[in-house]
């Protein structure tokens, strides 16, 4: 509270929208507002926003916030509510065991909601079916990690993308997705010369502002890496020290890698592109001491998702690209709290601080936690909970934070398979989204950003704060104490009986360290002694944490050192596929991102005009050649269809579109155009290692529409 005439200091938080993670100065206003303005004291963004982050004060109106509990669609009482979501639960436990339980969690959650709900389901409830909306996001990268490093560790720090003589972008539009990153990667083209490469079949923002341009044909990353690690050795540009101290494997990768693609003009053929721009993307990292490899979506969303992911880590590890200043890959994360998902486990086939569920590490939490009912064996990923939700495997499922009918692959069956559920609970922000109308019985009102507290993880393993400068409204509370309040009816209270968020951040950071001797990346020990001032204070901080006061930027495996039992890093033998023939039934390949202004289904960035100026509507976007033997004029009208789904999309004939292939944004769902909800299209199949459906690729075929 202020008084009158008395302009309030801003609260230091993060932007909640991408995995760069931005600080955001937020003045709250008279009107239940704010006034946003970059953070020039933060590391990952120094004062700059982009559209979505300069926005964000014009998305905090209350209109359409879930604001009261809910029980079978009557207003109740938080007691009630939660008590009704324990009983469900219970029920099903008592009835069906713990397979038949289910929490499905997001990359928006705070670190400290994360960690209540895995505590919560994996060691007090006995069941590993905990997973996330990042599995669609990001989770081939933690698993090409963890085959390549022994654990699931980014080795990069921004400041690389600064140092780097050579950025190369595979399947990220970072213009659109990740603008703060690529503007301080802009900023190092303009000043020191660096030279950018993007990998896209598509032309995006990205590859306009490229040196060289790749479009390259969908699903061909792996075959264009094992080219280049075929080069690489051809040219005696393999770092032979480097090889023999601190890997195994290479001498299988480069055999398969020669196999695949041994040379530029093998290469060239694989991927579709023209053997000169092969060769000289080759010959440019051939040269090229200081090279950062950035990988996104167009990696991770895909049916070999996780190889692709290690043909890129072969490279820098062939090398010795890696653990030092101005080079190695990098994942990049998307959503604001990715890595904090990731840190605490909330992946179902993974345990708390990056542990696995190996006998050792599900015994050190149960410790930890004196859990009574541990989870000894990984639970179903995103798209097979789901089937399990519609086979009526699944009897109670609670949803947090994420509008899995619209964002799923075939989204319509996962939305028809809610209907099915005993007890389906829904923690959201807003009150109709596609999710919470699928019937759930249980409606639980979150408090939002600028009302939340708590920490989150960027891309590069730093840890921010998100505070809050607004009072939540009406009786939206944090999802941590929904969670710990419902625990406390299951009757485990004593375990759950945090206080504050700070409480437990602690004890996150506490379980970082138990017994840790070394052979695990992730650690924030040091953390686990703040005080509720100093958690309060927090100060954007890297993992590993600082330890008695030393402030220092982590560099992982400079010098070897991977998180493996022999501590060396693994070169996978990566065997390219050759992208599906077309279907006569379905001759396009569909694929689906994100577009500049929105973020996910929009329930936040759809409330600014600002943004919706940008590409307002759903669009379906096709390559002039395709569009003209299609009869598709441009601003006319699509039916796209798949095996799964259809919906009508304005059409927008782009120039460099790849042929064949194409593309349409994410983000509309049956909120905001009842006909575009592409996630219904998609198909659900996935990556086997890392479970991650391929979002980028799903066959479909398109027609012009008429209205009369
Ligand atoms: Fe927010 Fe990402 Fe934009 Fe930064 S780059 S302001 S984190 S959306």
């Amino acid at each position: 509270v202020h008084a009158p005439n008395q302009t309030p200091a801003p609260t230091a938080t993060t932007c909640p929208y991408c995995g760069v993670g931005c600080g955001v100065l937020a003045t709250p206003d008279r009107l239940g507002g704010a006034t946003v303005a970059g953070d020039p004291d933060h590391p990952s963004n120094f004062g700059r926003l982009c559209s979505k982050g300069s926005a964000l004060g014009e998305t905090l109106a209350l209109e359409g916030r879930l604001l009261h509990p809910e029980v079978a669609g009557r207003r109740v009482a938080w007691e009630a509510a939660l008590d009704a979501a324990a009983k469900g639960f219970r029920k099903a436990l008592e009835t069906h065991g713990p397979r038949s339980i289910a929490i499905y969690l997001s990359g928006q959650l705070l670190t400290e909601d994360y960690y209540a709900a895995n505590k919560l389901f994996k060691g007090f409830l006995g069941s590993a079916n905990v997973d996330t909306n990042s599995r669609l996001c990001m989770s081939s990268s933690v698993a090409g990690h963890k085959r390549a490093f022994g654990a699931d560790t980014v080795p990069g720090t921004y400041r690389d993308l600064e140092t780097a003589d050579l950025l190369v972008l595979v399947g990220s539009n970072a213009a659109w997705c990740h603008p703060v990153l690529y503007q301080r990667m802009l900023a190092a083209k303009a000043g020191r010369g660096t030279k950018i490469v993007v990998i896209d079949p598509r032309r995006t923002a990205t590859a306009e502002e490229a040196d060289l341009h790749l479009p390259l044909a969908g699903g061909t990353d792996a075959a264009l890496f094992a080219g280049l690690l075929a080069y690489l050795a051809a040219a005696g540009r393999i770092d032979e020290a480097y090889v023999a101290a601190h890997t195994n494997g290479f001498d299988a990768a480069l055999g398969k890698a020669r196999e695949a693609a041994p040379d530029a003009g093998a290469t060239a053929e694989a991927c579709g592109l023209a053997k000169a721009d092969v060769a000289a993307f080759f010959d440019l990292f051939a040269k090229t001491e200081r090279v950062v490899t950035l990988y996104s979506q167009g990696v991770n969303q895909s049916l070999a998702g996780v190889d692709k992911v290690n043909a890129i880590l072969n490279c820098h590890l062939a090398t010795g690209r890696i653990g030092r200043e101005g080079m190695g890959p990098f994942s990049l994360t998307g959503q604001p709290n990715a890595m904090g998902g990731r840190e605490v486990g909330g992946l179902a086939n993974q345990l708390a601080a990056h542990m696995g569920f190996d006998a050792e590490s599900v015994d050190r939490v149960r410790r930890f936690w004196s859990a009574p009912r541990m989870a000894k064996a990984e639970g179903l990923k995103a798209v097979d909970m789901f089937e399990a939700i519609g086979r009526g495997e699944i009897k109670a499922l609670w949803v947090m934070g994420t509008n899995p009918a619209a964002s799923l692959p075939r989204a319509d069956e996962a939305r028809a398979a809610l209907a099915k559920l005993d007890c389906f609970v829904v923690s959201e922000n807003m009150a109709s989204t596609d999710t919470v109308t699928a019937g759930a019985h249980i409606r639980l009102p979150a408090a939002a950003w600028g009302e939340k507290d708590g920490t989150v993880t960027n891309s590069e393993r730093r840890i921010s704060r998100q505070r809050p400068f607004l009072a939540p409204p009406g009786q939206a509370r944090p999802d941590w104490w929904a969670i710990a309040q419902v625990a406390r009816r299951l009757g485990h209270g004593e375990a759950f009986a945090w206080r504050t968020v700070g409480e437990v951040f602690r004890e996150h950071a506490a379980l970082s360290a138990f017994e840790n001797d070394g052979a695990r990346d992730f650690d924030i020990g040091a953390l686990a002694d703040l005080d509720t001032r100093d958690y309060d204070r927090l100060q954007p901080v890297q993992w590993p944490a600082p330890r008695g006061g030393v402030r220092r930027e982590t560099r992982f495996f400079a010098k070897g050192g991977f998180f493996t039992a022999d501590g060396r890093a693994r070169l996978v033998a990566v065997e390219p596929q050759p992208a599906p023939p077309a279907e006569t039934a379905y001759p396009y390949r569909l694929n689906t991102g994100r577009i500049r202004d929105q973020w996910h289904t929009m329930t936040r960035t759809g409330k600014s005009p600002r943004l919706a100026s940008h590409l307002p509507e759903p669009f379906l976007e096709i390559s002039v050649g395709d569009a003209a033997r299609e009869g598709l004029l441009d601003g006319g009208f699509a039916r796209v269809t798949s095996a799964h789904g259809a919906a009508t999309l304005r059409v927008r004939v782009a120039e460099g579109a790849p042929s064949g292939a194409l593309f349409a944004p994410i983000h509309w769902t049956g909120e905001t155009a009842s006909d575009a909800r592409v996630g219904a299209l998609v198909h659900a199949l996935y990556d086997p290692i890392s479970g991650q459906p391929d979002a980028k690729a799903t066959p479909a075929a398109v027609a012009p529409v008429a209205f009369a």
